[in-house]
């Protein structure tokens, strides 16, 4: 038969690519620096040690696997809920934040956007900052709700374009909704400050926006929980009804478990219920019910004081690991006497630095010196460690030379 003959080939993730050409590099000297997982300080995946005593724990216990609720493990996304928002939120002790368990981050993003795109009255329009994780178009497009742009990066600065960014969201046709990295913003490593992001929820309040919030990454900015749910839990207190995706990947090193939430906070425990009635509509048709081991691992951490305090350790451990290699490279650069400003390599938070080196000197690092980037210049700063550092800066200094 012929059906699929006409099928054509489909462009490569740009993301995935990266890994590709890196497996195939032979070379001794290379270096990954394209993807989003954290490294040892020896380049190898990390396994934290709060989670293998959670699987040492979930072993003993002999746990079946029967099916979970189409939202969820309860014990899970009740703890999941406390963490993001704070044990004292008051939408969360007047009961009214509806959770769900998601396929991780980008299955979060999946329901927030299928959910709005069924009920939501206001404008089907998604502003994203400009850049952003390159998901969360297809995404958002692939369930029909428009995608547009706000600005965010300044080329200029390599810091933050806060005026552009509040003119685009003011700008944008009341009742928008606006997706915004809760924190260690990917790919820039450049976040609002506290104070800019009060500015911000003025004006999300004044233009009734609708605000999502994608937190991918917390713990791993300051290395602190609670300070990086700092915009979450400001935009509740001020009475934003937002919605929020949140991963486990990186915090807990669980990227392949794919262990997530989706909440949203309502203004009643009614409400919340009709809410989630409506979000296991939309969850059902797409894979039924989620994955349990991941759920049971997370839910073992944050219910257990003791493994809690280690996990709280080990994520202070990874994000201090990545903030010594800042350090590291721009001390590097200023002694190879590299042109230009690096500040913001030490500036930026968070796993990865927005380096600013162009697509060609991206390319000229893969082809001559074996080190492998997005093209648009981010490098995963967990990929670096103490063997391979000198190697980067050398090479990433002499492209711009
Ligand atoms: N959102 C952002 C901003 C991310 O950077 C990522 C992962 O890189 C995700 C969401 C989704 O991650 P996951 O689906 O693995 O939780």
């Amino acid at each position: 038969t012929d059906f699929w003959a006409t099928i054509p080939e489909g462009p490569p993730d740009p993301i995935i690519g990266v890994n590709d050409a890196f497996k195939k590099d032979t070379s001794k000297t290379k270096v990954n620096l394209g993807v989003g997982a954290y490294r040892d300080e020896n380049g190898k995946p990390y396994i934290l040690e709060s989670v293998q005593k959670a699987e040492d724990i979930l072993y003993q216990k002999k746990l079946d696997k029967e099916y979970l609720p189409i939202t969820g493990a309860e014990e899970f996304t009740r703890l999941a809920a406390e963490l993001a928002y704070g044990k004292d939120s008051k939408p969360l002790q007047e009961g009214r934040i509806a959770v769900a368990q998601s396929i991780s981050g980008t299955g979060a993003v999946r329901i927030a956007t299928g959910f709005l795109a069924e009920f939501y009255k206001g404008p089907k329009v998604i502003y994203l900052p400009n850049p952003t994780w390159g998901n969360h178009i297809p995404v958002a497009e692939t369930v029909g709700i428009k995608v547009e742009r706000y600005r965010y990066f300044d080329k200029k600065t390599i810091g933050l374009d806060f005026a552009g960014m509040k003119e685009d969201i003011e700008k944008a046709e009341p009742g928008s909704i606006i997706l915004f990295h809760a924190c260690a913003q990917n790919p820039t490593g450049i976040d609002p400050t506290q104070e800019q992001w009060k500015e911000l929820s003025d004006i999300v309040k004044a233009k009734k926006h609708v605000s999502l919030f994608d937190m991918a990454y917390q713990g791993f900015a300051s290395g602190d929980l609670v300070r990086d749910a700092f915009a979450v839990r400001y935009f509740v207190e001020q009475g934003h009804q937002i919605i929020l995706c949140q991963s486990f990947a990186k915090n807990l090193g669980l990227y392949a478990e794919r262990a997530g939430t989706f909440s949203m906070v309502t203004s009643s425990p009614e409400e919340k219920d009709r809410v989630l009635s409506q979000i296991r509509r939309v969850i059902r048709p797409l894979y039924s019910s989620p994955p349990i081991h991941g759920a049971q691992l997370v839910a073992t951490i944050l219910g257990n004081p003791e493994l809690y305090q280690q996990w709280l350790g080990e994520i202070k451990k990874m994000a201090d690991r990545i903030i010594t290699m800042r350090e590291r490279l721009y001390d590097l650069l200023v002694e190879l006497k590299t042109p230009g400003d690096w500040g913001h390599i030490k500036s930026q938070i968070g796993m990865f630095s927005f380096t600013g080196l162009t697509a060609e000197q991206v390319g000229e690092l893969a082809e001559h010196a074996h080190v492998y980037m997005t093209k648009d210049g981010r490098v995963s700063m967990a990929g670096l460690n103490e063997h391979n550092i000198r190697y980067f800066a050398e090479n990433m200094s002499k492209v711009v030379k």
